[in-house]
């Protein structure tokens, strides 16, 4: 017998492999530390105090905010201790070179699960790496909705590292766990659902570098190319490409993740494409299939909000019958959301809305119109202002008969009175983040120039 083989195959740590490796269904590093933790019978805070330094006790695995060069040390570590060379396929370790670390949607570290799954809980479950991705709408098993709160009682939850308490709320002590039925969003959520299924799978599959950061800066250049092709016809979107692509160039800005799902769907490919062949898949296609977005068909929680909000400005402004109508992008300007992205998602109200503007006078009438508007503005935000006076001034700065100049008077305190801070607080607070998001890629999702075709996808079979 040679000295090699007297070798004991030691391990400081159990030698537990992580499970779901290559698929999409891969377990969480961190769900894996809890069970690692349960199998030697130490709490979290022990086992890290004794293995892995103090520091440790207070500081898990977070993945979920996207991988950083301290949570590689320590996923390389806990491979040394563990005799697991694969660990890291558990994280975003395959794209810590791309990802931004803040590529969670709705930027907060709520535990996210799927309730049949809890509630068909047995012995061999974990909890896969997907949960920690919020875009996900739906659990990929039984495509039921993700919940982040108590069902029963709306509390969120902490990220309780006991594998039974998990599952039970930490407010109300009841099950998170419950049967739900299946639920359909929008095909674009869907295809969502898809890509980021196709993400966790490329993060899961065994490989000896993560993706390089030339890979994605030559596929954002790509894109650049076929988006500027398409010239005019995605104008403020080709314009969001351009401004992406500068800071690409010069190393400003990682991408999050829903940035990498809104260039694949600009560019009309899967995200496994992109991440697998990032520079053949950049190229124009062989057959043009621009889907003809004009924004990211993604937007961010703040954007949906504000698209949201402006929605109702402008439908709660048409209600309240105003003798004078402004141009829908005077009206919602202090929301900074383009006006096209606004009466895209109401396509009804904004027709009647712009049937309704235009006819108010002839091209020169409604532009002193609008300065009439203007003006109005600067002045009723001043306390104690008489209508009259504003109407004197209207009369003065664009030679508006009374008549007109009170009807934009009118308008002008109307729309104030629509756009108060207490009104707008309503409409924000009106509408959840994940709700908000649904909401504007529904509403988006229904415009005609997005062939009902983009966004199905091959069922396996
Ligand atoms: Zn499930
Ligand atoms: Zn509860």
């Amino acid at each position: 017998m040679n000295r090699s083989d007297r070798v004991p195959n030691w391990t400081v740590l159990p030698s537990l492999s992580l499970r779901g490796i290559g698929t999409p269904l891969v377990e969480h590093l961190q769900f894996y530390l809890d069970r690692l933790a349960w199998v030697t019978g130490f709490s979290r805070a022990t086992m890290a105090h004794h293995l892995l330094g103090r520091r440790w006790a207070d500081a898990a695995i977070e993945v979920d905010g996207g991988f950083t060069a301290k949570v590689g040390e320590r996923v390389a570590k806990l491979e040394v201790l563990t005799g697991q060379t694969s660990l890291r396929y558990g994280t975003l370790w395959a794209l810590s070179r791309v990802l931004s670390i803040n590529s969670n949607l709705y930027g907060k570290r709520q535990r996210r699960w799927c309730p049949v799954c809890y509630d068909r809980w047995g012995d061999g479950d974990y909890e896969p790496l997907i949960w920690s991705i919020d875009l996900l709408t739906c659990c990929p098993i039984h495509d039921c909705r993700m919940e982040h709160a108590c069902y029963r009682c709306g509390s969120f939850q902490r990220n309780s590292h006991d594998m039974d308490r998990r599952r039970v709320c930490s407010t109300c002590r009841r099950s998170l766990g419950h049967a739900a039925n299946s639920f359909r969003p929008s095909p674009f959520l869907i295809w969502v659902d898809r890509q980021i299924e196709a993400l966790v799978e490329y993060c899961a599959t065994p490989r000896g570098e993560p993706l390089p950061w030339e890979a994605y800066t030559k596929f954002v250049q790509g894109v650049r190319l076929v988006a500027a092709g398409h010239g005019k016809q995605c104008g403020r979107l080709n314009g969001q490409i351009m401004r992406l692509e500068k800071h690409v160039r010069k190393r400003l800005l990682r991408p999050t993740l829903r940035s990498l799902i809104n260039l694949c769907a600009v560019q009309g490919i899967s995200l496994g494409d992109m991440l697998n062949a990032p520079w053949e898949s950049s190229c124009p296609r062989l057959f043009d299939d621009w889907i003809g977005f004009r924004y990211w068909p993604l937007p961010s929680v703040m954007k949906a909000k504000h698209i949201y909000a402006a929605t109702r400005v402008v439908q709660e402004f048409m209600e309240m019958g105003p003798l004078y109508i402004p141009p829908a992008s005077l009206l919602i300007r202090s929301l900074g959301v383009p006006a096209a992205a606004v009466l895209d998602a109401n396509p009804v109200s904004a027709e009647l809305y712009q049937k309704k503007y235009f006819k108010q006078g002839n091209r020169h009438e409604l532009k002193v119109l609008g300065i009439g508007y203007r003006t109005a503005l600067t002045y009723l935000h001043r306390p104690n202002i008489e209508d009259q006076f504003v109407i004197d001034m209207i009369c003065d700065a664009t030679r508006l008969n009374r008549s007109f100049s009170m009807r934009v008077v009118d308008g002008a305190r109307k729309a104030m009175s629509v756009l108060s801070a207490e009104r707008l607080s309503c409409y924000f607070a009106g509408l959840g983040d994940r709700d908000a998001v649904e909401w504007v890629v529904d509403k988006w999702s229904q415009l005609a120039y997005i062939p009902k075709s983009a966004f199905t996808f091959e069922e396996e079979t």
